[in-house]
Protein backbone atom coordinates (compact mmCIF):
# COMPACT_ATOMS: atom_id res chain seq x y z
CA UNK A 1 0.00 0.00 0.00
CA UNK A 2 0.77 3.91 -0.40
CA UNK A 3 1.66 5.74 2.46
CA UNK A 4 1.20 9.83 1.66
CA UNK A 5 4.67 11.20 3.26
CA UNK A 6 5.91 15.08 3.41
CA UNK A 7 9.66 13.97 4.22
CA UNK A 8 13.19 14.01 1.85
CA UNK A 9 15.08 12.80 4.59
CA UNK A 10 17.05 9.76 3.25
CA UNK A 11 15.83 6.18 3.60
CA UNK A 12 17.53 5.05 6.51
CA UNK A 13 20.35 2.40 5.53
CA UNK A 14 20.71 0.30 8.75
CA UNK A 15 22.32 1.78 12.01
CA UNK A 16 25.35 0.07 13.35
CA UNK A 17 26.12 -1.15 9.45
CA UNK A 18 29.15 1.26 9.09
CA UNK A 19 30.14 2.31 12.88
CA UNK A 20 33.97 2.84 13.53
CA UNK A 21 34.83 4.54 16.53
CA UNK A 22 37.31 3.22 19.30
CA UNK A 23 35.78 1.61 21.84
CA UNK A 24 35.30 3.92 24.62
CA UNK A 25 37.52 3.28 27.92
CA UNK A 26 35.75 6.08 30.43
CA UNK A 27 32.89 3.99 31.94
CA UNK A 28 34.89 4.08 35.21
CA UNK A 29 35.47 0.71 37.33
CA UNK A 30 31.75 -0.24 37.95
CA UNK A 31 30.78 0.28 34.72
CA UNK A 32 27.77 1.71 35.72
CA UNK A 33 29.18 5.77 36.07
CA UNK A 34 27.41 8.53 35.99
CA UNK A 35 28.10 11.69 33.79
CA UNK A 36 32.13 12.28 33.23
CA UNK A 37 33.26 15.37 31.60
CA UNK A 38 35.26 12.58 29.25
CA UNK A 39 32.43 11.08 27.95
CA UNK A 40 29.75 13.73 27.40
CA UNK A 41 30.49 16.30 25.10
CA UNK A 42 27.28 15.80 22.57
CA UNK A 43 27.57 19.75 21.45
CA UNK A 44 30.31 20.98 19.34
CA UNK A 45 30.98 24.25 20.88
CA UNK A 46 29.12 27.54 19.57
CA UNK A 47 25.89 25.34 18.87
CA UNK A 48 22.89 25.03 20.87
CA UNK A 49 20.29 23.16 21.77
CA UNK A 50 17.18 23.02 19.84
CA UNK A 51 18.93 24.54 17.05
CA UNK A 52 18.42 21.70 14.99
CA UNK A 53 16.56 21.72 11.63
CA UNK A 54 12.38 21.34 11.93
CA UNK A 55 11.48 17.92 10.52
CA UNK A 56 8.66 17.81 8.19
CA UNK A 57 5.47 16.66 9.05
CA UNK A 58 4.74 13.46 7.85
CA UNK A 59 1.13 11.18 7.46
CA UNK A 60 0.49 7.68 6.96
CA UNK A 61 -2.86 7.83 5.97
CA UNK A 62 -4.85 7.24 9.23
CA UNK A 63 -3.04 3.99 10.29
CA UNK A 64 -2.35 3.48 13.70
CA UNK A 65 1.34 3.78 14.44
CA UNK A 66 3.34 1.86 16.68
CA UNK A 67 7.43 2.21 16.50
CA UNK A 68 8.61 -0.32 19.05
CA UNK A 69 12.21 0.60 19.53
CA UNK A 70 13.02 4.13 20.22
CA UNK A 71 16.14 5.11 22.52
CA UNK A 72 16.04 8.38 24.43
CA UNK A 73 18.50 7.76 26.75
CA UNK A 74 20.46 10.27 29.03
CA UNK A 75 23.26 11.23 27.20
CA UNK A 76 26.12 11.59 29.76
CA UNK A 77 25.73 7.91 30.77
CA UNK A 78 26.48 6.51 27.65
CA UNK A 79 29.87 6.15 25.81
CA UNK A 80 30.95 8.50 23.13
CA UNK A 81 30.92 5.52 20.73
CA UNK A 82 26.80 5.96 21.03
CA UNK A 83 26.41 9.68 20.53
CA UNK A 84 28.68 9.46 17.52
CA UNK A 85 26.18 6.69 16.10
CA UNK A 86 22.97 9.13 16.94
CA UNK A 87 24.93 11.56 14.67
CA UNK A 88 25.55 9.33 12.20
CA UNK A 89 22.20 7.78 11.28
CA UNK A 90 20.10 10.11 12.75
CA UNK A 91 18.25 13.38 11.58
CA UNK A 92 20.55 16.01 11.33
CA UNK A 93 21.20 17.90 14.51
CA UNK A 94 19.10 15.69 16.81
CA UNK A 95 21.05 15.60 19.76
CA UNK A 96 20.93 19.56 19.76
CA UNK A 97 16.91 19.56 19.27
CA UNK A 98 16.18 17.01 21.88
CA UNK A 99 18.76 16.99 24.37
CA UNK A 100 19.22 20.23 26.22
CA UNK A 101 23.04 20.82 27.39
CA UNK A 102 23.18 18.70 30.11
CA UNK A 103 22.48 15.51 28.34
CA UNK A 104 18.28 15.22 29.64
CA UNK A 105 15.63 14.87 26.70
CA UNK A 106 12.93 17.27 26.42
CA UNK A 107 9.93 15.55 27.02
CA UNK A 108 7.98 18.22 25.43
CA UNK A 109 9.93 18.33 22.45
CA UNK A 110 9.70 15.04 21.92
CA UNK A 111 6.88 14.14 21.94
CA UNK A 112 6.00 17.10 19.71
CA UNK A 113 8.46 15.42 17.25
CA UNK A 114 6.88 11.91 17.24
CA UNK A 115 3.45 13.59 16.96
CA UNK A 116 4.75 15.28 14.14
CA UNK A 117 6.41 11.94 12.73
CA UNK A 118 3.03 10.35 12.83
CA UNK A 119 4.04 8.10 15.72
CA UNK A 120 0.78 7.44 18.14
CA UNK A 121 3.20 4.83 20.50
CA UNK A 122 6.61 4.76 20.86
CA UNK A 123 8.22 2.19 23.21
CA UNK A 124 11.41 3.67 24.87
CA UNK A 125 14.31 0.89 25.19
CA UNK A 126 16.78 0.80 28.32
CA UNK A 127 20.15 -0.99 27.95
CA UNK A 128 22.91 -1.84 30.08
CA UNK A 129 25.88 -2.47 28.67
CA UNK A 130 28.75 -0.33 30.41
CA UNK A 131 31.05 -2.33 28.44
CA UNK A 132 30.38 -1.48 25.21
CA UNK A 133 27.57 1.92 24.44
CA UNK A 134 27.00 2.58 28.09
CA UNK A 135 23.77 2.35 30.45
CA UNK A 136 20.60 3.78 29.25
CA UNK A 137 18.83 3.54 32.61
CA UNK A 138 14.91 2.92 32.97
CA UNK A 139 14.19 5.33 35.06
CA UNK A 140 15.79 7.67 32.73
CA UNK A 141 12.68 7.59 30.69
CA UNK A 142 10.12 8.10 33.58
CA UNK A 143 9.79 11.61 32.96
CA UNK A 144 8.88 11.24 29.29
CA UNK A 145 6.29 8.76 29.82
CA UNK A 146 4.47 11.06 32.84
CA UNK A 147 4.78 13.46 30.26
CA UNK A 148 2.73 12.06 27.83
CA UNK A 149 1.49 8.15 28.68
CA UNK A 150 -0.52 7.57 25.67
CA UNK A 151 2.27 7.70 23.32
CA UNK A 152 5.19 6.98 25.40
CA UNK A 153 5.50 3.34 27.19
CA UNK A 154 8.87 2.39 29.13
CA UNK A 155 10.39 -1.27 28.16
CA UNK A 156 12.45 -2.78 30.83
CA UNK A 157 15.88 -4.03 30.67
CA UNK A 158 18.55 -5.56 33.16
CA UNK A 159 21.86 -6.92 32.61
CA UNK A 160 22.02 -10.40 34.35
CA UNK A 161 25.99 -9.96 35.22
CA UNK A 162 24.93 -6.77 37.15
CA UNK A 163 21.56 -6.92 38.53
CA UNK A 164 19.18 -9.15 40.28
CA UNK A 165 17.14 -10.07 37.18
CA UNK A 166 13.60 -10.83 39.19
CA UNK A 167 14.21 -7.89 41.41
CA UNK A 168 14.56 -5.71 38.94
CA UNK A 169 12.23 -7.20 36.40
CA UNK A 170 9.44 -6.71 38.99
CA UNK A 171 10.42 -3.70 40.05
CA UNK A 172 10.14 -2.30 35.96
CA UNK A 173 7.18 -4.19 35.72
CA UNK A 174 5.93 -2.51 38.53
CA UNK A 175 6.10 0.99 36.53
CA UNK A 176 4.29 0.04 33.72
CA UNK A 177 7.27 -1.60 31.02
CA UNK A 178 5.56 -3.21 27.94
CA UNK A 179 8.00 -5.34 27.85
CA UNK A 180 11.57 -6.64 28.89
CA UNK A 181 14.30 -6.21 26.35
CA UNK A 182 17.68 -8.21 26.56
CA UNK A 183 20.88 -6.98 24.73
CA UNK A 184 22.98 -10.06 24.56
CA UNK A 185 25.54 -8.48 22.36
CA UNK A 186 26.31 -5.30 23.82
CA UNK A 187 25.67 -6.81 27.79
CA UNK A 188 27.94 -9.96 27.19
CA UNK A 189 25.47 -12.64 28.28
CA UNK A 190 23.48 -15.27 26.18
CA UNK A 191 19.71 -15.35 26.42
CA UNK A 192 19.67 -19.31 26.97
CA UNK A 193 21.51 -18.74 30.33
CA UNK A 194 19.33 -20.51 33.18
CA UNK A 195 19.65 -17.55 35.33
CA UNK A 196 17.33 -15.83 33.13
CA UNK A 197 14.38 -18.54 33.38
CA UNK A 198 12.83 -17.25 36.74
CA UNK A 199 12.19 -14.24 34.47
CA UNK A 200 11.06 -15.45 31.68
CA UNK A 201 8.39 -17.70 34.07
CA UNK A 202 7.30 -13.97 35.51
CA UNK A 203 7.15 -12.57 31.78
CA UNK A 204 4.99 -15.79 30.41
CA UNK A 205 2.48 -15.67 33.62
CA UNK A 206 2.13 -12.32 32.69
CA UNK A 207 1.61 -11.64 28.93
CA UNK A 208 4.51 -9.95 28.92
CA UNK A 209 7.07 -9.96 25.92
CA UNK A 210 10.76 -10.38 26.05
CA UNK A 211 12.11 -8.72 23.05
CA UNK A 212 16.05 -10.11 22.20
CA UNK A 213 18.51 -8.52 20.31
CA UNK A 214 18.99 -10.52 17.51
CA UNK A 215 21.52 -8.65 15.29
CA UNK A 216 25.32 -8.18 14.86
CA UNK A 217 26.81 -4.98 15.93
CA UNK A 218 29.77 -3.08 15.09
CA UNK A 219 29.59 -1.08 18.40
CA UNK A 220 33.13 -2.18 19.45
CA UNK A 221 33.08 -4.55 22.07
CA UNK A 222 29.84 -6.41 20.86
CA UNK A 223 29.82 -10.11 21.15
CA UNK A 224 28.30 -11.00 18.19
CA UNK A 225 27.84 -14.70 18.30
CA UNK A 226 25.62 -14.03 21.02
CA UNK A 227 23.15 -12.46 18.36
CA UNK A 228 21.95 -15.38 16.85
CA UNK A 229 18.38 -16.38 17.31
CA UNK A 230 19.05 -20.58 17.29
CA UNK A 231 20.35 -19.29 20.52
CA UNK A 232 16.87 -18.88 21.59
CA UNK A 233 15.36 -22.27 20.65
CA UNK A 234 15.35 -23.83 24.58
CA UNK A 235 13.50 -20.65 25.81
CA UNK A 236 10.78 -21.16 23.06
CA UNK A 237 10.70 -25.31 23.89
CA UNK A 238 10.43 -24.35 27.56
CA UNK A 239 8.20 -21.47 27.92
CA UNK A 240 5.82 -21.96 25.08
CA UNK A 241 3.85 -19.47 25.59
CA UNK A 242 6.13 -16.75 26.22
CA UNK A 243 6.14 -14.24 23.79
CA UNK A 244 9.45 -13.93 21.91
CA UNK A 245 10.46 -10.64 19.66
CA UNK A 246 13.51 -10.73 17.32
CA UNK A 247 14.53 -7.29 17.39
CA UNK A 248 16.61 -6.66 14.11
CA UNK A 249 15.09 -9.89 12.63
CA UNK A 250 18.59 -11.62 12.66
CA UNK A 251 20.70 -8.82 10.84
CA UNK A 252 23.89 -9.99 9.49
CA UNK A 253 23.43 -13.73 9.54
CA UNK A 254 20.74 -14.53 10.54
CA UNK A 255 17.72 -13.28 8.25
CA UNK A 256 16.67 -17.09 7.36
CA UNK A 257 16.68 -18.17 10.69
CA UNK A 258 14.49 -15.37 12.29
CA UNK A 259 12.08 -15.60 9.44
CA UNK A 260 11.85 -19.36 9.96
CA UNK A 261 11.29 -19.22 13.57
CA UNK A 262 8.59 -16.66 13.35
CA UNK A 263 6.72 -18.59 10.93
CA UNK A 264 7.00 -21.90 12.52
CA UNK A 265 6.40 -20.51 16.20
CA UNK A 266 3.09 -18.44 17.40
CA UNK A 267 4.81 -16.98 20.28
CA UNK A 268 7.47 -16.06 17.31
CA UNK A 269 7.82 -12.28 16.63
CA UNK A 270 10.53 -9.81 14.07
CA UNK A 271 10.71 -6.61 14.97
CA UNK A 272 12.46 -4.35 12.15
CA UNK A 273 14.22 -2.12 13.66
CA UNK A 274 17.70 -1.15 12.05
CA UNK A 275 16.57 -3.03 9.14
CA UNK A 276 15.98 -0.59 5.81
CA UNK A 277 12.68 -1.16 4.70
CA UNK A 278 13.67 -1.05 0.79
CA UNK A 279 16.40 -3.86 1.38
CA UNK A 280 13.43 -6.57 3.34
CA UNK A 281 12.85 -7.75 0.15
CA UNK A 282 16.31 -8.83 -0.23
CA UNK A 283 17.11 -10.13 3.38
CA UNK A 284 14.25 -11.95 3.30
CA UNK A 285 14.43 -13.36 -0.25
CA UNK A 286 13.58 -17.16 0.63
CA UNK A 287 10.02 -16.44 2.31
CA UNK A 288 6.52 -15.44 1.06
CA UNK A 289 7.27 -12.15 2.28
CA UNK A 290 3.08 -11.34 2.80
CA UNK A 291 3.43 -14.33 4.26
CA UNK A 292 5.96 -13.52 6.39
CA UNK A 293 5.18 -9.71 7.05
CA UNK A 294 2.39 -11.43 8.88
CA UNK A 295 4.88 -11.40 12.25
CA UNK A 296 6.57 -8.08 11.43
CA UNK A 297 6.09 -5.56 14.10
CA UNK A 298 7.41 -1.77 12.97
CA UNK A 299 10.28 -0.34 15.00
CA UNK A 300 13.08 1.97 14.05
CA UNK A 301 16.41 2.44 16.62
CA UNK A 302 15.10 6.10 16.65
CA UNK A 303 17.47 8.41 16.78
CA UNK A 304 19.22 6.12 14.63
CA UNK A 305 17.16 6.74 11.38
CA UNK A 306 16.94 9.85 9.69
CA UNK A 307 13.00 9.78 9.08
CA UNK A 308 10.20 7.40 11.25
CA UNK A 309 7.35 8.39 8.99
CA UNK A 310 9.18 7.62 5.74
CA UNK A 311 10.42 4.38 7.13
CA UNK A 312 6.97 3.76 7.61
CA UNK A 313 5.73 4.48 4.29
CA UNK A 314 8.61 2.41 2.77
CA UNK A 315 7.17 -0.91 4.96
CA UNK A 316 4.04 -0.31 3.86
CA UNK A 317 4.79 0.58 0.36
CA UNK A 318 5.77 -3.25 0.67
CA UNK A 319 2.51 -4.73 1.94
CA UNK A 320 -1.15 -5.27 1.22
CA UNK A 321 -3.22 -2.85 3.39
CA UNK A 322 -4.44 -4.78 6.27
CA UNK A 323 -0.61 -6.65 6.33
CA UNK A 324 0.58 -3.13 6.71
CA UNK A 325 -1.58 -1.95 9.22
CA UNK A 326 -0.61 -5.08 11.21
CA UNK A 327 3.17 -4.50 11.07
CA UNK A 328 2.94 -0.75 11.90
CA UNK A 329 0.89 -1.06 14.69
CA UNK A 330 -1.46 -3.99 14.87
CA UNK A 331 0.86 -6.56 15.70
CA UNK A 332 2.80 -4.19 18.40
CA UNK A 333 -0.48 -3.72 20.13
CA UNK A 334 -1.59 -7.03 20.20
CA UNK A 335 2.07 -8.54 21.47
CA UNK A 336 3.18 -5.92 23.76
CA UNK A 337 1.80 -5.52 27.53
CA UNK A 338 -1.01 -2.80 28.38
CA UNK A 339 -1.49 -1.26 24.46
CA UNK A 340 -4.61 -0.66 23.50
CA UNK A 341 -5.66 -3.38 21.48
CA UNK A 342 -7.00 -3.50 17.95
CA UNK A 343 -8.15 -6.57 15.89
CA UNK A 344 -5.50 -8.95 14.81
CA UNK A 345 -4.46 -9.54 11.33
CA UNK A 346 -4.59 -13.39 10.63
CA UNK A 347 -1.29 -15.21 10.75
CA UNK A 348 -2.93 -18.40 9.66
CA UNK A 349 -0.47 -20.41 7.30
CA UNK A 350 2.26 -19.67 9.90
CA UNK A 351 1.30 -21.92 12.14
CA UNK A 352 1.27 -24.81 9.10
CA UNK A 353 4.47 -23.64 8.06
CA UNK A 354 6.93 -26.71 8.04
CA UNK A 355 10.84 -25.81 9.16
ZN1 LIG B 1 18.25 -0.35 19.66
Amino acid sequence: MKGTVVDNAAVHFGPHSSLDTPRTTGLGASGLTGPTSQQFQPFPSGSSPRAGRALGATVLDGIPLVDAHVHVPNLATLSPAWVQWARDFGPDGILEDVWDEDGVPCPERLDELFADQGVDVALLICEYSPNVTGTQAFDDLLPIVEHNPKRFRPVAGFNPLLHQPIAELERQLGLGAAALKLHPVHGGFRCDDRSLYPAYHVLQERQVPVVIHCGTSTFPGSINENADPQILLPVIRDFPGLKIVLAHGGRGGWYDTAASMALSHETVWIELSGLPPKRLPDYYAGFDLGRLARKWIFGTDWPGVPGTAKNAAAVADLLADDVAAAVLGGNARNVYAGLPRLPAVDAGPSQRMEV
